[in-house]
C-alpha cells in the first residue's frame, strides 16, 4: 500500500480519495476549501494544511483540480509558495486527473521531466456518480513506465484504465470525449422537453430511450428531470454533480482544439454557447443541465 497525497477534493477529488482510502492506501488529502478537507476526513483521508504537507513521505500525489491555471498553480507554484514539482521527494509519481488544456499539461510534463519525476495526465469520465462508485474511465498519457506505476494506483477508483499515448494525450481523449457528452446532454435534453410537451410519462419515455436508439449516457446518467435517475441534477434543484462552469470551459476546450487544426464543430459550438449563455445569467455554479431551462424555463428541478 502507498502514501498518496491527493491535492482538490472536490465534486470529484473526495470522493476518488476515498476511494483510495477503501483500497487500504493512506491518503493525504489539501484543498483550499477547509469544508472539503472537512468532507475528505469523514471520509477517511488524513487532512493536511498545506500542499507540502499533504506531499510530505508520498510516493505518489494525485491532483483534482478544476482548470489549467490551477494545476500549473499547484504543480509549479506562486509566488512565495513552491509547487508540487519542487516539493515532493525523488522518484515521486504525478498525476494529474484534471481536465485542462493540452498546453498547460505540456508545460507540467516538461517541468517534471525536467525534474527527473515521472508524471502523466490522466484525466477522467464517468461523472460524480462514477468517482463515487470507483468506476471511472482514465485517459492516461504519459511515458511508458510512468503509465505502467500510475495504473494500479488508479484501480480502485476505475472502471477502466486505458494508455492514449505519450504526454498530454490523454487530456486530448478527455476533451473529445466531452465535446460529445455535451452534444448528447443537449439531445437528452430536448428530447426530454418534447416528450413532455407531448403529455408523455418522463418514466415511460426514460425506460423507452434507455433502451432504444435515443439512448446515451447523458440520458441514463442525467436524464434532466427530478425523479427519473438518481444521479441527475435536477434532483436537487441543479446543484453542481459537474459546475456549467467547469462544461464551459471543456466546451471551449474542444473548440480551441478545432480551430487549431482548422475544423468547424457546428454541434460543439452550439452547446458551448448555450454552456457560455449559463455563464452569463450566473449559473456557473449550478449543474451544467441546468441549461435546460434555455429551452423550457419552466423545466423542473
Ligand atoms: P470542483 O470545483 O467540485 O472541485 C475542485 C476543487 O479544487 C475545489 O474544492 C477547489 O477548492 C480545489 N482547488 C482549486 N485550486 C486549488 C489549489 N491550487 N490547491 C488545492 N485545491 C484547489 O470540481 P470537480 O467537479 O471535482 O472537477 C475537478 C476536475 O475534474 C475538473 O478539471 C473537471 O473538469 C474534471 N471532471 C469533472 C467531472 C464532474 O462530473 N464533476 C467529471 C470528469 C472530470
Amino acid at each position: 500500500m502507498a502514501n498518496i497525497a491527493f491535492i482538490g477534493l472536490g465534486n470529484m477529488g473526495g470522493p476518488m480519495s476515498a476511494n483510495l482510502v477503501r483500497a487500504g492506501h493512506q491518503v493525504r488529502g489539501f484543498d483550499l476549501s477547509p469544508a472539503a478537507v472537512e468532507a475528505a476526513a469523514q471520509l477517511g483521508v488524513t487532512p493536511a494544511s498545506s500542499p507540502a504537507e499533504a506531499v510530505e513521505g508520498a510516493e505518489a500525489v494525485v491532483t483534482m483540480l478544476p482548470k489549467g491555471e490551477h494545476a500549473a498553480a499547484a504543480y509549479l507554484g506562486t509566488e512565495g509558495a513552491p509547487g508540487v514539482i519542487d516539493l515532493v521527494a525523488p522518484g515521486t509519481l504525478l498525476i494529474d486527473s484534471s481536465t485542462i488544456d493540452v498546453e498547460t499539461s505540456a508545460r507540467l510534463h516538461e517541468a517534471a521531466a525536467a525534474k527527473g519525476l515521472p508524471f502523466v495526465d490522466a484525466p477522467v469520465s464517468g461523472g460524480m456518480s462514477g468517482a463515487q462508485a470507483g468506476t471511472l474511465t482514465f485517459m492516461v498519457g504519459g511515458q511508458p513506465d510512468a503509465v505502467a506505476a500510475a495504473t494500479p494506483l488508479l484501480e480502485p477508483m476505475a472502471g477502466n484504465v486505458i494508455p492514449t499515448g505519450g504526454p498530454t494525450t490523454g487530456e486530448a481523449a478527455k476533451i473529445c470525449n466531452n465535446m460529445m457528452l455535451f452534444i448528447s446532454m443537449m439531445a437528452a435534453q430536448e428530447g426530454a422537453v418534447l416528450a413532455r410537451r407531448l403529455g408523455l410519462d418522463a418514466k415511460v419515455f426514460h425506460d423507452i430511450a434507455r433502451v432504444s436508439s435515443g439512448e446515451s449516457w447523458a440520458m441514463r446518467t442525467w436524464y434532466p428531470v427530478p425523479g427519473i435517475t438518481d444521479t441527475a441534477g435536477s434532483n436537487n434543484g441543479f446543484a453542481a454533480t459537474f459546475s456549467a462552469d467547469l462544461a464551459a470551459k471543456d466546451a471551449g476546450l474542444a473548440l480551441a482544439g478545432a480551430a487549431s487544426v482548422g475544423l468547424s464543430l457546428p454541434a460543439a459550438e452550439l452547446v458551448a454557447g448555450q454552456l457560455r449563455r449559463a455563464l452569463e445569467e450566473g449559473e456557473g455554479d449550478k449543474d451544467c443541465t441546468i441549461i435546460i431551462r434555455q429551452i423550457d424555463p419552466e423545466a423542473p428541478g
